[in-house]
């Protein structure tokens, strides 16, 4: 296989262990990454809780949402979460799929999710809430179709990450490192927002702050050091 495939691979595996261990994915929520020999593919685990994943779990997908080579397994329902982002998002690598607890207040009330703290800033000036029942009405609130896939790719523009009402967030990088740590500040600036709210009226970062933050703590020092430090805790030595 070549070095570019199994660096991705393995690389895929770290991420699916580091979102367990940060809290972010518990028995749910995804991580993908897009193939990195086939523009057209991205590679993703079979149906299993994050925390498990191992190398034989990945499989490849066309963006369309069809297994290469489904081997009989159970795949993600909610696939097309990243499919529809790959298509709509040539810039655009990895993609985590969370119901992370502290988000979900923003996407079912009125307080909108912003940066309130220096790393908080990576996921971009604003977090805005999808709402699947816009376009398709009532469901089980599960993206489990490519139309809704596109749609909230069309939705997400080209942000770094959109909530989705009652459910959970998505969240999309450059690399799988990127899209990992905006996920976990995601988490992290929900939690610390709503402990503001508890105090006072909070003092959020300025548009120009967000935009002196938001790419330097996504640069490879940033990175690498949470990629180190989270790589350990999740049970890997890099
Ligand atoms: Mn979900």
């Amino acid at each position: 296989m070549e070095d570019r495939v199994q660096e991705a691979m393995l690389n895929l595996v770290i991420a699916n262990r580091i979102l367990d261990q940060e809290n972010i994915c518990d028995a749910f929520g995804h991580v993908s990454v897009r193939h990195p020999l086939d523009q057209e593919k991205y590679i993703m685990a079979r149906s299993r809780a994050p925390g498990v994943i191992e190398i034989d779990d990945l499989m490849e997908f066309h963006l369309d949402g069809r297994p290469v080579d489904l081997r009989d397994r159970t795949v993600y329902a909610e696939r097309h979460i990243h499919g529809g982002v790959y298509e709509a998002r040539p810039d655009v690598t990895s993609v985590v799929h969370s119901h992370s607890h502290s988000v979900i207040p923003f996407g079912v009330t009125d307080v909108k999710l912003q940066p309130v703290f220096h790393m908080g800033a990576t996921v971009g000036h604003e977090v805005p809430v999808w709402d699947i029942r816009d376009n398709f009405g009532d469901t089980s609130l599960l993206v489990s179709n490519m139309d809704q896939g596109r749609d909230l790719a069309f939705f997400l523009g080209d942000r770094r990450a959109s909530l989705m009402r009652g459910h959970g967030a998505v969240v999309v990088g450059k690399t799988i490192k990127e899209a990992v740590l905006i996920a976990v500040f995601l988490e992290h600036n929900a939690r610390i927002t709503m402990q503001c709210l508890q105090l006072g009226t909070p003092n959020f970062l300025s548009a120009g702050e967000v935009s002196l933050c938001k790419d330097q703590f996504v640069g490879d020092l940033a990175i690498d050091r949470a990629w180190d430090y989270w790589s350990l805790r999740a049970g890997f030595k890099s």
